[in-house]
């Protein structure tokens, strides 16, 4: 299998009806870079920063962080890539990092809670992804937003560190795409003002499920009790889908659920055109898009949404089988 997953690296991952998907992949070191060439994915859809922060036994300087974002920007060789800014705080722990305990650290002081609370940590990060990306393009992720003002805030935090950088004579990327990791359940309920300030957005199924069902991700009892492919969240998932098309907003999907083949498949049938995952799920998920008609998949599963159905995944399994898929 390992073999055929090679053959298939150089070519693009497009449905039998025509329709190219974008598969990316999810990162947290600069050894994982090696992976892209490898894997053939078309870029990196979550470049998870806090890892290297999560190793070290201080606060990565200036330095080493510019020089690191360095090295994976010319380690992607050109294809794009999303840099997460930190996402400290729930189920990642920094040692070094004198916390409050909490009770609730998922819901918690975390993420972008931290970066507006306490911006230097934030714009140090930021300072150094510009740097890093001079005269590049720069795409940098915002996690666990959830309220569409939080964006305001973070952007203006971002002008900030610009307008250092060019008032002491360095040079800035040649672009810059701000966007927001879909994790928070209320934005639901504001996508329009979420959706115009963001210049992309992924979805992080893996916090947004664990919000939705209300059910820790990080405790067993608990975790898998809830099924992803059942009405509610396929539901939720499409309207963020169908309004981001409507916005004209980028959207792609980071957490587990892209590198299951039944799950991928049905988002894709939702509508998503582009997933992020683990770089050994790319060789399995492309093969199962190049065997899946888009369009097919996509009736089917809106028949299911419209009743009440049973069992969501049994029959989303019985079409895949059917379908060859
Ligand atoms: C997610 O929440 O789905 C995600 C991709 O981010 P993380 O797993 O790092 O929280
Ligand atoms: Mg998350």
């Amino acid at each position: 299998k390992q073999k055929r997953y090679q053959s298939l690296r150089g070519r693009p991952a497009v449905t039998k009806d025509g329709i190219r998907i974008a598969l990316l992949m999810n990162a947290g070191l600069l050894v994982d870079m090696s992976h892209l060439i490898e894997s053939g994915a078309d870029g990196v859809g979550l470049y998870r920063t806090e890892l290297q922060f999560m190793l070290s036994d201080a606060f990565p300087r200036l330095d080493r962080q510019t020089q690191l974002y360095r090295s994976v920007i010319e380690e992607a060789e050109g294809k794009p890539v999303v840099f997460r800014s930190l996402d400290i705080g729930g189920d990642k722990v920094l040692p070094y990092l004198r916390q409050p305990k909490e009770e609730n650290p998922a819901m918690g002081w975390r993420a972008i809670r931290m970066a507006l609370d306490r911006p230097e940590l934030f714009r140090l990060q930021i300072r150094a992804l510009l740097k890093a990306a001079a005269g590049r393009e720069l795409r940098v992720m915002i996690p666990m937003v959830s309220a569409p003002y939080e964006l305001g805030a973070i952007r203006a935090l971002i002008e900030r560190e610009k307008a250092f950088l060019t008032k002491h004579g360095h040079q800035l990327p040649s672009s810059m795409l701000v966007g927001a990791m879909f994790e928070v359940p209320a934005l639901l309920f504001d996508l329009d003002a979420f959706l115009t300030r963001v210049d992309f957005v992924s979805i992080g199924s893996n916090d947004l499920m664990q919000f939705m069902f209300a059910a820790d991700r990080t405790n067993a009892r608990v975790a898998s009790r809830f099924d992803v492919l059942t009405a509610a969240p396929l539901r939720a998932l499409r309207m963020l889908i169908k309004a981001a098309k409507k916005h004209k907003v980028p959207l792609t999907l980071c957490g587990e659920m892209a590198g299951s083949p039944l799950e991928a498949m049905t988002l894709i049938a939702l509508g998503l055109r582009s997933l992020s995952m683990a770089p050994a799920s790319i060789g399995p998920i492309k093969t199962m898009i190049l065997s899946l008609d888009a369009e097919k998949a996509t009736t089917y599963v809106e028949e299911l949404l419209k009743e009440d159905a049973k069992d969501l995944r049994m029959s989303l399994q019985q079409f895949a089988e059917k379908e060859g898929v």
